[in-house]
């Protein structure tokens, strides 16, 4: 998995940016009971979660 990819997100409260949630180490992502992944938004203090089921990729 390639987390600079995915490291970062627009937050949805302030449309700041979100930084991805994950181990100590920075390895594996934290992620909710679906396999969401995690991000916190320094800005206002919220975490959210990024489902990729609602992009351009979809067909
Ligand atoms: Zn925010």
């Amino acid at each position: 998995m390639n987390l600079e990819r995915i490291k970062y997100q627009t937050c949805p409260y302030d449309q700041e940016e979100g930084i991805l949630v994950t181990d100590l180490e920075e390895v594996i992502p934290e992620t909710d009971n679906d396999g969401n992944l995690q991000y916190y938004c320094p800005t206002c203090s919220n975490t959210f979660v990024y489902c990729d089921c609602d992009t351009s990729y979809r067909r």
